[in-house]
């Protein structure tokens, strides 16, 4: 039962587009990567919606993924699949951040992670355009939302971790009806097994950017970000970036909004947070390029953000320096820090990809990159509850007799 999915309101998609090239694709087919080999993405009758919905309406309908109905690409609501896709709440952390500093906890939704925003909609167009079977590529959160919003549809889906995706992860795409394969390799070797079963005819391929739609969900952070904060962005924002689905859709649900009239031309300073075992977008930042190589030898407690290669490079690169921000990268130990100065001081325990980005912004105020003046929001990917966590083996014997004041 979807009771929390409006029926009544109706789609203004007229066409997807090459992000390259900006050649037209038809938008009631099935497409995975656009003819140059790039991600489809998805655009609406901006000027139809305009005249059709305001910002004053918006605000009357309750708060979840599903308020912004006319700006996602799902025709037919019987096609949503929901398990509840909140508003995620923005968490002030003084303590460890700063006084402008917010989280934005995306671990509160189905599944703990925000991937729920990207897969809720990759499934709900799949089952509109009839797709049977579905294979995908996963550091662990991306599969973990696809088995739940497939399965719980009738949706096939067959996904390939690394080996040494954490535990947690591949038993729970298992538990939640996936088949799951552990790989002796990474992402992007996972990757290439998807795209070799896809054109043999096995299934339907996945992979982040890969198909237009989890784009649109993701896309949701931003519109949300808008709402939540008065119809004005923060100053800066720091994202965990892997595939960089997050920052794309949110520069594009910026764009929009501008479209609608919603918010005015002002941008915040984007910032890539990459760990510094796998940083392909901050090497290329870096070196001036527009497409990322990939990195050999990916290693990182952020499991999420493990992404040597990323077929949406260039659009993560453009949209970096055309906000004035940066891709930044931090070592595993100012991470483990960051996540354990937030759990202590704010009891917010974040993912180690959040971990990152508190981590990144930490080094952004010494180096002059931000000042405390300014409204920062950090994003939490993931719920911490997933990650393996330091031991805490005190034990006590309750027949001995017991020191309280040394407890
Ligand atoms: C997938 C993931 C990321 C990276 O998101 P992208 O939008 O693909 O760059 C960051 N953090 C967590 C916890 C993730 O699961």
């Amino acid at each position: 039962m979807n009771h929390n999915v409006v029926t009544d309101r109706p789609t203004f998609v007229t066409h997807l587009e090459c992000s390259i090239s900006g050649e037209r694709y038809d938008a009631d087919r099935l497409h995975g990567l656009s003819r140059a080999g790039r991600p489809l993405l998805v655009r609406y009758d901006l000027a139809a919606v305009r005249a059709r919905l305001s910002r004053d309406e918006v605000e009357t309908r309750q708060t979840d993924m599903w308020r912004w109905r006319e700006l996602l690409p799902v025709r037919g609501t019987e096609n949503i699949v929901s398990l509840g896709e909140i508003e995620t709440p923005l968490i002030p952390i003084p303590a460890s951040g700063g006084p402008r500093v917010l989280v934005k906890d995306e671990g509160r939704l189905p599944t703990g992670s925000f991937k729920a925003r990207g897969l809720v909609m990759a499934v709900a167009m799949a089952r509109e355009l009839g797709v049977k079977r579905i294979a995908m590529p996963t550091n662990g959160n991306a599969g973990a939302a696809l088995a739940a919003y497939a399965s719980r549809c009738g949706i096939e889906t067959i996904v390939f971790c690394p080996e040494d995706t954490p535990e947690v992860n591949v038993r729970e795409i298992a538990m939640q009806g996936a088949r799951v394969w552990r790989v002796n390799g990474l992402i992007d070797d996972c990757g290439a097994i998807v795209g070799k079963g896809a054109a043999e005819g096995h299934w339907f391929d996945f992979s982040t950017l890969k198909e237009p739609y989890r784009i649109e969900g993701k896309k949701t952070m931003g519109l949300e970000l808008a709402a939540q904060l008065g119809w004005r962005l923060p100053d800066a924002i720091f994202y965990p970036t892997g595939g960089g689905t997050g920052l794309i859709g949110m520069w594009k649900a910026f764009d929009e909004l501008e479209q609608l009239g919603w918010i005015g031309p002002e941008r915040p300073r984007m910032y890539a947070v990459q760990a510094s075992g796998c940083a392909p977008i901050v090497r290329a930042f870096e070196a001036g390029e527009e497409h990322a190589e990939r990195w050999e030898d990916a290693h990182t407690v952020a499991a999420g953000i493990r992404v040597p290669r990323a077929v949406g490079d260039f659009l993560i690169l453009r949209a970096v320096r055309e906000s004035g921000g940066k891709a930044l990268a931090v070592g595993d130990p100012a991470i483990m820090q960051a996540v354990e100065d937030c759990a202590r001081r704010e009891g917010l325990l974040l993912c180690p990809e959040g971990g990152a980005t508190l981590a990144a912004y930490r080094e952004a105020l010494k180096t002059g990159e931000v000042d405390e003046t300014e409204q920062v929001v950090l994003f939490n990917c993931a719920t911490g509850l997933k990650y393996p966590m330091p031991p805490a083996p005190d034990t006590l014997d309750r027949h001995a007799e017991i020191d309280f004041a040394a407890l």
